[in-house]
């Protein structure tokens, strides 16, 4: 039998014979199991010796006794390795000196990798490490017990926003991540060699997923990478991060768009902190239920209220701005996460595909979604009338032949729509108070990085 040593996971070392959930518990003392993990600690203390051994469900202990195994066996046994993986059949015993209650006295062991030595980087030492080092040794980093708890709440997240968007009637779609036409701007596209032609890597779904407005999906959403070739070194900003798009048909305005989103968000807070309370309390951060709805205030508002507390704003926000607007808006309106609302068409220059207010075209339909001062999502009402659209973006300077695929699924039915893209690395990064978004990638990509 094989048996994994925390509670509930099963799934991690395939040794033979190996049957579904058989995690380690107290009630299975007296019998003899079998398991397999990763040698955190060895500590010898002559006689008896106390090895950790670690899964990704949790750590077992393993007494090794001198006088039971004969000075050879024993000595080959503690002088492993740390970070081997090393396999032992053994009685699991009752001992409440343990922590977990237990332990297992080993019969039988092999070693079925030997770790090298030095480590490049300590698993459950206390010294800091430099962000660098750890992702240039990220495949041992992940095995940290709180960097794991990072992708475990990415996992809870992913799926919170699936089921409540599979639950409202939307369906989940691909589209290609190799592209003729940037919609995002120009400035942040990686261009590729495409055959004989110039491509570029999908900087969002944003104009598949209107195609797919004009096709009837009706509702859809995408969760998939977007490459995006930013020039600036933050600690929010990455070359390559996963994006979830949303699009849906027939709404009245962005209003329509803004329910789906909070309540998605609501949602998946809801479900991490239900199931992921191993996570957080490991990582140790408290998440308390989001109230609907979100607060929604106009740009225009937003820039008064950061005049009022002596912040001038040209243009658009900068950090220093959006940081102190996060603040106000937790005084004000007792709330992390909010929605600004109304952005001046000077300021999306690059969206050439956002719905003016009728009333006033220097308004556009968007928003963005922010979380004390960073922007989780950006959406709104799209512009689907397509001779409006056309003189959008002549008058923004886009090339409308390059968008012609595009354009010609605006002639021939086109319902009213809109949608959003939010950044699932953003959303983790503010929800586990992290200090740079590149902890919550498996393998970051950023200017200065492309390896591993
Ligand atoms: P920002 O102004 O913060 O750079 P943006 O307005 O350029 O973002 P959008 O084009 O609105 O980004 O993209 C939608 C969402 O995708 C953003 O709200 C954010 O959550 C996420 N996102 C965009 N660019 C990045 C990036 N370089 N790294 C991580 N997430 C990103
Ligand atoms: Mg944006």
């Amino acid at each position: 039998m094989v048996s994994h040593f925390g509670d509930g996971v099963t799934g991690l070392v395939n040794l033979g014979e190996r049957s579904e959930n058989c995690s380690l518990s107290l009630n299975m003392a007296g019998k003899k199991v079998t398991v397999a993990g990763w040698i955190q600690d060895t500590r010898n203390l002559g006689g008896i010796a106390f090895i950790l051994l670690r899964d990704r469900t949790g750590v077992v202990q393993v007494t090794a006794v001198k006088k039971k195994m004969g000075d050879e066996i024993f000595s080959e046994l503690t002088g492993i390795p740390r970070e081997s993986i090393l396999a032992v059949s053994g009685e699991l015993k009752a001992n409440d000196q343990v922590a977990g209650g237990f332990e297992i006295l080993p019969d039988e062991f092999q070693i079925l990798s030997q770790a090298e030595t030095p480590l490049p980087l300590g698993i459950v030492d206390k010294v800091g490490v430099e962000l660098d080092t750890r992702l240039n040794n990220r495949f041992l980093d992940l095995r940290k017990e709180q960097v794991l708890a990072v992708f475990q709440t990415r996992d809870l997240v992913l799926k919170g926003m699936r089921e409540y968007l599979t639950g409202n009637g939307f369906i989940e779609v691909h589209t290609p991540k190799i592209v003729a036409a940037g919609a995002e701007g120009g400035s942040t596209l990686f261009p590729i060699e495409y055959f004989e032609k110039q491509a570029y890597l999908a900087q969002s779904s944003q104009l598949y997923k209107q195609m797919l407005m004009a096709a009837g999906f009706d509702r859809i959403y995408e969760i998939a990478p977007a490459y995006r070739a930013e020039q600036s070194d933050t600690v929010r900003h990455l070359a390559e991060f996963t994006s979830l798009d949303m699009e849906m048909s027939f709404i009245e305005s962005s209003e329509d768009v803004m329910c789906v989103l909070e309540e998605m968000v609501a949602h998946t807070f809801d479900v991490v902190i239900n199931h992921g309370i191993d996570q957080l309390d490991c990582l140790g951060v408290t998440l308390s239920k989001q109230k609907l709805p979100f607060p929604r205030v106009s740009f225009e508002k937003c820039i008064d209220m950061l005049s009022e507390s002596g912040i001038k704003v040209q243009g658009d926000l900068d950090t220093e701005a959006e940081k102190k607007l996060g603040e106000l808006m937790s005084e004000k309106h007792d709330s992390k996460l909010y929605f600004i609302t109304d952005f001046p068409t000077e300021l999306k220059k690059e969206t050439f595909y956002a719905m003016r207010d009728p009333d006033n075209p220097h308004l556009t339909r968007y928003f963005d979604l922010a979380y004390k001062g960073e922007e989780l999502v950006s959406g709104g009402q799209r512009e689907h009338r397509y001779d409006v659209l056309v003189s959008q973006m002549q008058e923004m300077g886009a090339n409308t032949d390059e968008f012609e695929f595009y354009l010609k699924a605006f002639k021939f039915g086109m319902p009213p729509h809109g949608g959003f893209g939010l950044g699932i690395e953003r959303v983790l990064h503010m929800m586990l108070n992290l200090p740079n978004i590149r902890e919550c990638v498996l393998f970051p990509r950023d200017m200065y990085r492309v390896v591993p």
